[in-house]
């Protein structure tokens, strides 16, 4: 099968988008707090440009979040590393991402985590993510589905990081976490502003942090196909 979006992703993948603009990303990143030595050099080797389109591909490693089409966007880079950190610091074996959007988060979970799952309620960006991430070889399992229902066949996940933002968290989701397990998450906090929120399970127990604030967008019902 001939796919054009990967003749795309093999031309630009070579050069063009250097490794210096990369590097000065990272220093970035770690002068606002990131600390995690592991998430840095995931992010000063992986290629952020490929997550969005050709003609925005040179702002990729800047310090803002960029339209990636249907109204979505990818998280500024800062907001990707705390996720990300936040979501890897208890060494999860099997974490499930809502909202693939890109599929950037995607491929940085799947390179520190065992197995990735991710969910996407909109068909077309779910395979543009699809295609990148299988150019790229990262082995994490996709899914067109309404992410509030989690992914039940696949569950115990003891990481599950939401990239939009909840009005409420589903219970369905805290249900999927195992003991020990971590949810990380946008919520609404009534004011029109969004904090980061950390939920850990132990047993019955669901143990709620407030983070930082955020910008996300909606987390909404349904599939668009
Ligand atoms: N992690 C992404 C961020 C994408 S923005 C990235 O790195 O690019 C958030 C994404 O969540 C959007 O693509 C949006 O379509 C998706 N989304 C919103 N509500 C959802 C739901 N209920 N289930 C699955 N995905 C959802």
């Amino acid at each position: 099968m001939h796919l054009p979006e990967c003749d795309s992703l093999s031309r630009r993948g070579r050069g063009m988008t250097s490794q210096r603009t990369r590097d000065r990303m990272v220093k970035r990143l770690a002068r606002q707090g990131i600390g995690d030595a592991r998430v840095l050099e995931l992010m000063a080797r992986e290629p952020r440009h490929l997550f969005v389109d050709e003609a925005l591909a040179q702002r990729a490693y800047e310090d803002s979040s960029l339209p990636i089409g249907f109204g979505q966007t990818l998280s500024r880079p800062l907001t990707v590393a705390r996720m990300t950190e936040l979501a890897v610091q208890a060494e999860p074996r099997r974490v499930l991402e809502l909202g693939s959007g890109s599929g950037y988060q995607t491929l940085l979970l799947s390179r520190l985590v065992a197995e990735v799952y991710s969910v996407e309620r909109i068909a077309a960006l779910h395979r543009r993510a699809a295609q990148r991430l299988a150019w790229l070889e990262a082995p994490a399992r996709l899914k067109v589905a309404d992410g509030t229902l989690g992914w039940a066949g696949a569950a115990p996940f003891d990481a599950i990081v939401l990239t939009a933002c909840a009005r409420t968290l589903p219970q369905a989701l805290l249900e999927q976490l195992s003991d020990g397990g971590v949810l990380i998450a946008p919520v609404a906090t009534g004011d029109g502003a969004q904090s980061l929120i950390q939920v850990r399970r132990t047993g019955r127990l669901f143990e709620q942090r407030r983070l930082e604030s955020v910008r996300f967008v909606p987390l909404l019902e349904g599939v668009v196909e």
